[in-house]
Order: structure tokens, then sequence, then C-alpha cells
């Protein structure tokens, strides 16, 4: 080999090694700008069950992000339900159920089983009002498994099913109350005003005590 010809590929082998490097270095700095340990924190006590899917998971990921940017005692009210596993059943969505709580198994975890892919609510038509409804039944939700978790306000009778249901009520509006108190745009605006206002008015109708709990005589 001429001198020359080994000083270029030399130089090749050098830029190669360079860009490999450079490569490396932009790869790791990105993992480390686009998925703080914060991320992963969120989901952490949370069991995934295989009925969500990738976009269910992106969707909690970004609900809970958001929860912790903008409503913290919110986002602490989920890290306190913890520990609970999350599951899709759109049979039970096709029965008209929005979710379903069950607490606790063995190990003292909660289940949620959601009645559609998340952010697929038949009761809202925006995202933004999707979102408001995935927060507002999730807080509902936990409350549920707070309440058996603690003992509280198990169902065995229609007094005790609207206590029970009235308590998953109560922080279902709260959370959209404290929602609608952010600046987060017209969208939500509209989206929260509406929800808050029918919730809010359900919540006094007798219909809504018979749908929860007609399963039990009065
Ligand atoms: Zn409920």
């Amino acid at each position: 080999m001429q001198a020359t010809k080994i000083i270029k590929t030399g130089i090749k082998i050098a830029v190669v090694i360079i860009t490999l490097l450079a490569g490396f270095q932009s790869a790791h700095s990105n993992v480390a700008a686009s998925s703080p340990e914060t991320t992963t924190n969120l989901l952490d006590g949370i069991t995934l069950d295989s009925s969500l899917s990738p976009e269910d998971v992106t969707y909690l990921a970004t609900t809970l992000q958001l929860l912790r940017d903008q409503l913290p005692e919110w986002a602490q009210y989920v890290q306190d339900s913890k520990p609970f596993t999350l599951i899709v059943d759109t049979r039970e969505g096709d029965k008209g159920r929005e979710a379903i709580a069950n607490c606790c198994d063995t190990q003292g975890r909660g289940t949620i089983t959601l009645g559609h892919h998340l952010g697929y609510s038949v009761d809202a038509n925006t995202p933004e009002a999707q979102q408001a409804m995935f927060i507002g039944t999730l807080i509902h939700e936990l409350a549920h498994v707070r309440d058996q978790r603690a003992g509280r306000a198990s169902k065995t009778s229609f007094k005790s099913c609207v206590t029970a249901e009235k308590s998953g009520l109560d922080k279902q509006l709260d959370v959209k109350r404290a929602m609608a108190t952010l600046n987060l745009g017209y969208g939500y605006r509209q989206a929260l005003d509406q929800q808050i206002t029918s919730e809010a008015k359900a919540l006094q109708s007798r219909e809504l005590w018979d749908f929860y709990c007609g399963a039990f005589d009065k």
C-alpha cells in the first residue's frame, strides 16, 4: 500500500469512527431529553394489561404528565392510589359501562376496567372533551379503589351503593372543577363547562341512582 493510500484509508476510518461516535452521542442525548425518568415514574405502580394498546399507554402517560404539570395535587391522588391494574374490555363499554373498579387482590392491588380504549368515550366528541372525560373517569374509579381498599362504602344495598357511587362522582366533579380553573384554552373550557354542568345536574337526579344502583332493592 502506498503511503497516500494508507493515509486516505486512515482518514476514512477516522471519519467513520467520528460519525459513529456523534451518532451514539446524539442518540444518547435524545434518550436523556425525551424520556425523563419522571415519565417512567408516573407509570410505576400501574400494571398495564395486554388489552391496552401502545396508543393507550401513550395516552395514559400523557394524561399523567398533564396532571403532574398542571394539577399536582391530583397527580398525587393518582400516586397515592397505587398499586392498580388497568384493563380495557370493550364488552363492558358495549353494555354502557364507562369503567368498573375493584379492590383489592392479595397484593392490595386495585383493578380498573375501562369499557373503551383511552380517548374513545362515546360521551365525548373532541380531543379536549375526551381528555377531560378520561381524567374524570380515572379519578372516579380510583376513588372507588381507595374506598374499597380502606374498607369504606361496599355496595351491599341501594343506600350503600349510592354512598359508594357518590364518593366517585364527587371526586370526578372535583378534578374537573380544578381543571376548569386552569387556562387550558377554549376547547377545554367548553368541554369542561358542559361536562361539569351535566354531571352536577345528574348527581341530583333520581335516574342517575337508578342507573348506578338499580340492581339493589330500595
Ligand atoms: Zn362509580
